[in-house]
Formats: structure tokens, C-alpha cells, sequence
């Protein structure tokens, strides 16, 4: 008789009456597995892995997969994980599209406040506004106008700030100087509380965190939803000093998640930001214990320009509906350079926030310039993002050997307006996936979260579909999946312990009540994950 999945690892446990997806390299589909301790011991038939029991003298647990779908557990390449507690605690203002909802959304949070309190809006579509042009500080002001509030526009590169944020940050009344940001002026000069990229900072740098404890809880909460999408593990951006999108208020970023790990039903690759690549790193990576830890430190982050939404990603030529504009780097190259210099020194890997295409030359000319430099086989060094490119880019990217993080997500949420942002020239190059894929760039996929949603399925449906969004870039669903599976695993260096369904690797997959490979495209965002198991362990079950 079959016994109920306990999650108890301590013996051997036989999934049968599955269809296994391997992803292997020849991409095995097999009947049964057999997992103990947290590692495959094998993969194949039911009678092969009843076979390979007896020969073990291993007895097992049964477990009947009810004719479900297991693919390797899903790895989220890039998300923020603190970040997404802001969500437990703030204003979710993602279905807002008026200025009314704005203000009544807020006003539904600002009666919770106490004195001294901030408040968050989070997630505003800025282009639901290009209309009305965004609330500024006034409107804020009249449904919070006691508490510092500060509104994030979805991309995090842009906030609206109320008049006592603008006051605690002494931008109240002029604005300041800001290298790489801007801070929009009435006609009288006075801020109008719109602050973009390197002046959000201005405004962060004063925010009020939640307290530890509160924080602690709310991150909890907010990660261990992550299974729910059949996610195993996660690649953490996450601040160590008050360089990020949190500016002063995300230092304590990654003592928090070390404190939070042990805790977490994931296994977490950290990838820091920090100004100095040895002060992030005092004892350099971690490779030492990389084989099967849960918690590894081995790549560091650094900005490079902004975003599409806020018209600050670094582009070539102007942006077709604001031509004088190009964006800009938000870091100087002799700066990256320095960075990347001495992470590269310290066995680090670079991973660059680069989304315009010149955002994205720059990046390659310095990492040729570095590998030419200094060379290294195997650096594995990453693009984050790379969301428009030329083609040259492309090829030089595969012959570097540059590996990317993109965002499936950001197509949804983008393609109502990108296309009229970048004009019909660079549409087809436009999150170019298929490309990557043809040129052999391992491509692994990433929600950015709280960017995007966590849904690992929508985003394969996406990668499919496009939604319509320069269509000859879709991908097959296989090349879907091993973004999220394979190839997300490589770029973490992973590939010997995850990623993949075979003996000798971790016991992390997914279980889906439908083989995405059969059902429409467009209904791969609606299979249902019955259950996520990590180690061995099940971690979420519907
Ligand atoms: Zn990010």
C-alpha cells in the first residue's frame, strides 16, 4: 500500500506512476525515482527503481504520483528577497490606474500609522499615467500628511515622495545636485516629489525601516510563499551596505537572510551589492563549501543604468517617444571597471544590472577588457537583464562567455507601451531570448521580485507566447523550462547538484498536474503545482 508523503527523508522514498521530465541532457522522461537523504539515487522505470531498491537493500516509503508531472524544482535567478516583505507591511498599488485609487489606497494604509511612522506605495504603473502625469507631493499629502510616504514606481528606479519625506530628506523647498538622477522641478522650482534613480537615494537614505522584528516576520511570511510556484531555490540580490534600491535602509540586508536562512524552505545563492567588492566579501567566495550548501556567497552585483519605464536605461539613440533622451549610466566605467576588477581578483562572479543596449556594449567592452586582461576559463560572469541589444552584442556576449539573468515577466507588463518607447527598429531585440538561445548564451530566468511575480509558470507561458510582443523571439517550451531549471543552475554554478532530475543530484523538483508540453500555450500559466519538495522535503502541496 501506498503510504501518504510525509516528507520524512530518513529512508528512501520511491515516487512512482509519474512522468518525470529529466531535463537531462538527452532529456530522459522516466517513470519513477527514487530519492533518500535529499539525493536522487535513481531515475528511471518503476521496475528499474524496484530493481535498484533490492539490490540496495533498501526498503522505501511509496509515494503514488497519481499520473502527475515532476519537472526539476524551479530556481528563481534574481529576486529580492527583503524587498518582498515591504509587501507584507505597505500599500500595494499595482492595480492602481487613477489618481483617485492612488490617494484611496493610501488613505486605507495612512489611518495604521503612528507617529514618526513611513509608508510605502508600492508598484505603480507609471505608464497607466501618461495622461494624467503622476500625483505629486500635493496630492499625497492630502491623505498623508503627517507621515513621511514615498511611492515606488514599478520598476523601483522612480519615487513620488510627500511633502514631510521631501522634508526629512531637505528637499522640501530646492532641489539638490544628484550625479546619475534627476529631481523634477515645479515651475516655481520647488520638487515636485518625482525623484529619479540615484535621487531616490536622497529620499531613502532617511527612511524609517520597520523594525527588526517586524521585518523578520514579514520576510518569513513573503519567502516561504515562494514554493507555492514550485521554486526550490532562489539567487538573493541583496544589499551590505547603503548602495541599493534601499539605500541606507537595506544594510543590514544580508545579515538578515544569513539570520533568516536556516529557516527557509530554500536554498539560497547570495548575490551582494556593495561599493567594494572586498569590503562585501572579507574572506572573498565561499566555493569551498559550495557543493550542496544551502546558503552561497560567491557573486557580486553592480548597477550599470536604469530602467525602460523610468527612460534612464542607457540607450544608443534616443527613445522613440522621447528622442532627446538616452538614459545614462549610473556608474561611470572607470568606476564599473574598478568594481569588476576586484571581484574578478577575488574569484568573485560579476553580475551587471544592464538593460539599454549601450548599457549593454559598455558592460561587454569591459568585461573583454578584463578577460583580455586577466583571463579566467570558466568566470561565468553574468548580464542582469539585458533587455535590448544589437546583434553584434549578441555574438560578442557567447564569445565572452557571458551568462544572463532575464525576466520573462517584464514582457507582460511592458509590451502595452514598450513598443512605442523603443520604436519598430529595436522591437525585434527586444528581450531577444530566442536569439540568446541560437547564439548558445546560457539564459537562465528570473521574476526580479518584487518587480515581477513569482509565478515560474506564467513566465514559461510568456517565454512561449510573448503576448504577441515581437513574436519571432518566442521559445520553445523545453527552452522555457531550462531557463528555470538546467541552465538557471549553471549560471549558479549549480549544474553538478540541481537543475536536472539524475541520480547524484539533489532531491528538489516540482509536481505538475499537467505536462506543459500539453496544453496550449496559453494555458501553461494556469497547471496547477500540486507539490514542491526541496531535499527530499515537500515544501508546499495544494
Ligand atoms: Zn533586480
Amino acid at each position: 500500500m501506498p503510504q501518504p508523503d510525509t516528507g520524512n527523508t530518513s529512508e528512501a522514498t520511491l515516487l512512482f506512476n509519474v512522468e518525470i521530465l529529466s531535463m537531462d541532457d538527452d532529456r530522459t522522461v522516466a517513470k519513477a525515482m527514487v530519492y533518500q537523504h535529499g539525493i536522487i539515487h535513481f531515475v528511471g522505470g518503476e521496475a528499474g527503481a524496484r530493481h535498484w531498491l533490492n539490490e540496495a537493500g533498501l526498503s522505501a516509503r511509496e509515494v503514488d504520483g497519481r499520473g502527475n508531472c515532476v519537472l526539476p524544482g524551479f530556481i528563481d535567478t534574481h529576486l529580492h528577497p527583503i524587498l518582498l516583505s515591504i509587501f507584507e507591511v505597505n500599500a500595494d498599488l499595482s492595480d492602481a490606474s487613477s489618481i483617485d485609487d492612488v490617494t484611496s489606497l493610501i488613505a486605507g494604509k495612512a489611518t495604521a500609522l503612528e507617529a514618526g511612522d513611513w509608508l510605502l506605495g508600492l508598484q505603480l504603473d507609471e505608464q497607466r499615467f501618461s495622461g494624467t502625469g503622476l500625483p505629486d507631493r500635493h496630492m499625497l499629502d492630502q491623505v498623508c500628511p503627517d507621515n513621511p510616504l514615498v511611492i515606488f514606481c514599478r520598476d523601483g528606479h522612480s519615487l513620488i515622495a510627500n511633502s514631510a519625506a521631501l522634508h526629512v530628506a531637505d528637499l522640501a523647498e530646492a532641489p539638490k545636485d544628484i550625479n546619475g538622477g534627476t529631481i523634477e522641478v515645479d515651475e516655481k522650482g520647488r520638487p515636485t516629489g518625482i525623484c529619479r534613480e540615484a535621487a531616490t537615494g536622497l529620499v531613502m537614505m532617511h527612511f524609517k525601516p520597520p523594525g527588526e522584528a517586524q521585518l523578520k516576520t514579514a520576510t518569513l511570511h513573503a519567502i516561504r510563499k515562494l514554493p507555492a510556484h514550485g521554486i526550490t531555490s532562489i539567487g538573493a540580490i541583496l544589499q551590505t551596505d547603503s548602495e541599493g534600491p534601499s539605500g541606507a535602509s537595506g544594510q543590514r540586508e544580508s545579515a538578515l537572510m544569513a539570520e533568516l536562512a536556516p529557516d527557509l524552505p530554500l536554498s539560497i545563492y547570495n548575490i551582494f551589492i556593495g561599493t567594494t567588492p572586498a569590503d562585501t566579501f572579507p574572506s572573498g567566495p565561499d566555493k569551498a563549501s559550495d557543493a550542496f550548501a544551502d546558503l552561497k556567497y560567491r557573486a557580486f552585483k553592480i548597477f550599470s543604468d536604469g530602467t525602460l519605464g523610468s527612460c534612464t536605461a542607457c540607450m544608443h539613440h534616443g527613445f522613440f517617444d522621447h528622442p532627446e533622451q538616452t538614459g545614462y549610466l549610473t556608474l561611470g566605467p572607470d568606476e564599473l571597471y574598478r568594481r569588476m576588477v576586484e571581484a574578478h581578483g577575488l574569484g568573485l562572479q560579476i553580475c551587471i544590472h544592464a538593460i539599454g543596449d549601450k548599457a549593454v556594449t559598455t558592460c561587454l567592452d569591459l568585461y573583454e577588457k578584463l578577460l583580455e586582461e586577466y583571463p579566467c576559463k570558466d568566470h561565468r560572469h553574468r548580464i542582469e537583464h539585458a533587455s535590448v541589444v544589437t546583434s553584434g552584442d549578441i555574438e560578442r556576449m557567447a564569445k565572452l562567455g557571458i551568462a544572463l539573468s532575464c525576466q520573462p515577466l517584464f514582457i507582460r507588463s511592458e509590451a502595452g507601451w514598450l513598443p512605442q518607447r523603443l520604436g519598430p527598429d529595436r522591437v525585434p531585440m527586444t528581450y531577444p531570448f530566442r536569439s540568446f538561445f541560437d547564439a548558445g548564451i546560457p539564459v537562465a530566468g528570473s521574476s526580479d521580485a518584487p518587480i515581477e511575480s513569482t509565478s515560474v509558470l506564467a513566465a514559461i507561458e510568456c517565454c512561449v507566447t510573448r503576448d504577441g510582443f515581437s513574436t519571432g523571439q518566442k521559445l520553445s517550451v523545453d527552452q522555457a523550462i531550462a531557463m528555470y531549471t538546467r541552465n538557471a543552475a549553471f549560471i549558479q554554478f549549480e549544474e553538478a547538484e540541481k537543475g536536472t532530475l539524475e541520480a547524484g543530484k539533489r532531491a528538489d523538483f516540482v509536481m505538475l498536474d499537467k505536462n506543459p508540453h500539453r496544453v496550449l500555450p496559453e494555458d501553461i500559466g494556469k497547471i496547477c503545482i500540486v507539490r514542491t519538495v526541496r531535499g527530499g522535503e515537500t515544501t508546499y502541496e495544494s
